[in-house]
């Protein structure tokens, strides 16, 4: 299917990616199950091989969970002293929420910046290239 789309901003990439559809299209969904990616958009037929998001998804969400879970426990420590299975009660499963809420959203935003940047391998594949 031939795409008629004009070149998309890195805010409009961005929230694309963040819900996980085609960072060219944004109507096809990235993922055919939990992490894994469709081989290409069932919209407008663009390859997903050429995008690698290794590790870089499970950075961003180190950052942002031990941030918040990190921050909140000396927090509600330094403020209220609980006891301890306060701390486990309350940060064991916001950690786990935001680990596993995270990792797709930001698998997509990952992928759509690779898009969006021509980054690695992307940037010679035609394919992959915005339409004039
Ligand atoms: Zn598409």
């Amino acid at each position: 299917m031939a795409v008629t789309e004009e070149k998309k901003s890195v805010l409009q990439t961005l929230w694309t990616g963040l819900k996980m559809r085609c960072p060219r299209c944004a109507k096809g969904r990235l993922f055919d199950g939990f992490l894994k990616l469709k081989p290409e958009c069932d919209h407008c037929g663009l390859s997903f091989d050429a995008g690698d998001t290794a590790d870089g998804p499970a950075v961003a969400i180190m950052f942002i969970a031990g941030t918040l879970v990190v921050g909140g426990a000396l927090f509600v420590e330094i403020a209220y002293m609980p006891p301890l299975w306060v701390h486990v009660v309350l940060w064991v499963p916001l950690t786990l929420l935001l680990c596993v809420g995270l990792l797709r959203p930001l698998k997509g935003l990952t992928f759509a910046l690779q898009y969006f940047f021509k980054a690695g391998t992307i940037e010679t594949r035609e394919d992959w290239q915005e339409p004039q």
